[in-house]
């Protein structure tokens, strides 16, 4: 995820772009960059914050140019992998949003037929291939660039001598702004309202050719029109797409997240992975380091190793783990980490190097400390998570997780296949988990109303019971309970009256039938039980006092859905008893302390 902007129009485009690019920092922010074209084009970018980019770069004249704010996905933050990105005669910029998947094959080919790149993204290839294809039409190489191109992406382009941007999107967003004498491109609302509320959307497919007074939208070659909307929404509305907290925009965020984390990794057609031949020769265990979130996203993918691969598998608490020297040889180490900086990640991780043992980061931030320290990093694609509370970052990281696991070569085939196919339909089956949110609501209110709640579950949505309990006393602060099913009467039965909920995840796997006496026991005991239970249980709800429904997914997958509904159900019970849901108290995003 990041965030780009044209400017067409009379004025200086240097600081309107500057100034957009500060109102799309929530998009990410590693680096920034920005390019205006007069005779030639000029660029100017660094691995800094826009503001700072303002005070450092020289005054670039033009009234037309682009701008760039990045969240890495290809290369490490640095000059020069920021963007604007550049043909080889520095005549034609890009701006990019998205990860093309085929870029190496292409970028082989360009250096093959002379062309000369300097950056590590897959974003370079663009500008080049442009330049390949451009016989004095921008739109017609524009468009036989991106017929070359797979993957994702929302583009703007500009070339010297060109009094025009041109626009394309596929599975990034883009917007059109529409000024007096003067336009905009930008991947969201925000970045414009300081000059204008009148927008068009660009759909998939959708060419846009802005000059200063014209628009003109191009699909397969066709003009077309597009509606304008008025945005009535603040900018501070808009940084969080009209959602009243950054927290439920990115939980709705969830089903983009899951395809750009899996974009390019995992294909129905092509379901081996290059991983998989690399790594997994001789590896008899696993020890899987975590933290808070992250930890439970360790702990579901303990269950789903074990049941796949059939190795052991060791999930520590990062601040707990002591190494005595005891050899790991034949063990695979895995630290999770959304930012990269979690200071116990990183003290595990140099302990880890000592006694010898590669170690694999699965990270959100690219270049992040724990990324440097790795022998090996997948990222997890989620793009900025700016509420403290994480959700969307968990999710990705629980895609990661399926897919490494599923590349080892260990899996059986079959079962791989109705995976993938599975897996394939993790977005839409989240959607109608967003879709049911309403009724969610409901359970939540009545939720809002108690001091102290359980959440149970057997086999792998046990974590997500932990998981569930940890996002509803981070944010609504009420006292909140993950436990495993079966462990309540070991202890917790004494706590439980009428007064205390339990919120049981009912999964239909092999520890369908012990959910069901669990709740038996837990209803003998007075205390109302919300179900979490799939579409069609027609058992459940004879048994409990009210049920959320999630769809019906392969058991494997049932903690995507299962999270969702969890933290919405936080959600909107922090929401009913007015807490600060973006900044619970005492808490921070990055936990640089030990
Ligand atoms: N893939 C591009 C890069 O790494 C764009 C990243 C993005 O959209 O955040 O530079």
């Amino acid at each position: 995820m990041c965030g780009i902007i044209g400017y067409i129009g009379e004025r200086q485009a240097h600081p309107i772009l500057l100034g957009c690019l500060k109102r799309l920092e929530y998009r990410g922010y590693d680096s920034c960059g920005i390019a205006i074209a007069g005779n030639s084009i000029n660029v100017y970018k660094n691995t800094v914050r826009a503001e700072e980019l303002r005070k450092a770069a020289p005054q670039l004249d033009g009234t037309l140019g682009i701008g760039h704010t990045r969240w890495a996905t290809h290369g490490q933050p640095s000059q020069a992998n920021a963007h604007p990105h550049c043909d080889c005669d520095g005549k034609i910029a890009v701006v990019h949003n998205g990860i093309i998947t085929n870029f190496q094959g292409l970028k082989q080919k360009l250096i093959h037929e002379g062309h000369k790149f300097i950056s590590e993204t897959d974003t370079e290839i663009i500008p080049h291939l442009i330049e390949k294809y451009y016989r004095g039409d921008l739109e017609r190489a524009v468009e036989a660039a991106l017929d070359d191109i797979e993957g994702s992406y929302a583009i703007i382009v500009l070339m010297a001598s060109e009094d025009k941007l041109v626009a394309a999107r596929k599975d990034s967003p883009l917007i059109i702004g529409l000024g007096d004498r003067e336009n905009f491109i930008a991947s969201d609302v925000p970045a414009i309202l300081d000059y204008t509320n009148r927008v068009i959307y660009l759909e998939e497919g959708d060419m846009g050719v802005v000059t200063k007074d014209n628009i003109k939208i191009r699909r397969d070659g066709i003009e077309i029109n597009r509606e304008e909307h008025k945005i009535s929404w603040s900018v501070d509305e808009a940084q969080r797409g009209g959602y009243e907290h950054f927290m439920l925009k990115e939980i709705h965020e969830q089903p983009r997240v899951i395809r750009d984390t899996l974009v390019g990794r995992v294909s129905v057609a092509e379901p081996t992975v290059d991983l998989a031949a690399m790594r997994d020769k001789g590896i008899e265990s696993m020890l899987i380091l975590a933290c808070g979130t992250s930890y439970h996203a360790a702990l579901t993918g303990k269950y789903i190793i074990e049941e796949l691969l059939r190795i052991p598998v060791r999930v520590e608490l990062a601040s707990e783990f002591i190494c005595y020297g005891q050899t790991l040889t034949g063990t695979e180490a895995i630290v999770i980490t959304q930012s990269g900086e979690t200071a116990d990640i990183l003290r595990a991780m140099r302990r880890l190097k000592e006694v010898g043992c590669q170690v694999l980061a699965i990270t959100n931030v690219v270049g992040s400390t724990a990324s440097r320290i790795a022998d090996q990093t997948i990222y997890t694609r989620a793009g900025p998570e700016i509420s403290v509370a994480a959700t969307k970052s968990f999710m990705a990281q629980l895609m990661v997780l399926y897919w490494l696991i599923m590349s080892y070569s260990k899996v059986d085939s079959r079962r791989l296949a109705s995976m993938l196919l599975a897996l394939r339909q993790m977005p839409s089956k989240v959607q109608q988990v967003l879709n049911n949110g309403y009724k969610i609501l409901e359970h939540a209110n009545n939720l809002s109303g108690y001091d102290n709640v359980f959440f149970i579950a057997r086999g792998i949505n046990f974590p997500i019971a932990l998981e569930g309990a940890l996002k509803l006393k981070e944010i609504s602060y009420i006292h909140a309970e993950g436990y495993a099913a079966g462990e309540l009467k070991h202890g917790p039965f004494a706590l439980l009256r009428s007064d205390t909920p339990v919120i049981a995840i009912v999964a239909q796997d092999n520890t369908y039938e012990a959910m069901l006496t669990n709740i038996r026991e837990i209803k003998a005991r007075s205390s109302p039980v919300i179900a979490l239970a799939e579409e069609g249980d027609e058992v459940i709800g004879g048994l409990v006092d009210s049920v959320i429904t999630v769809p019906q997914v392969d058991a494997i997958f049932s903690p995507v859905v299962n999270t969702v509904a969890l933290q919405l159900l936080a959600y909107y019970t922090a929401k009913q008893r007015g807490c600060p849901i973006d900044f619970p108290r005492n808490l921070a995003k990055s936990v640089t302390v030990e």
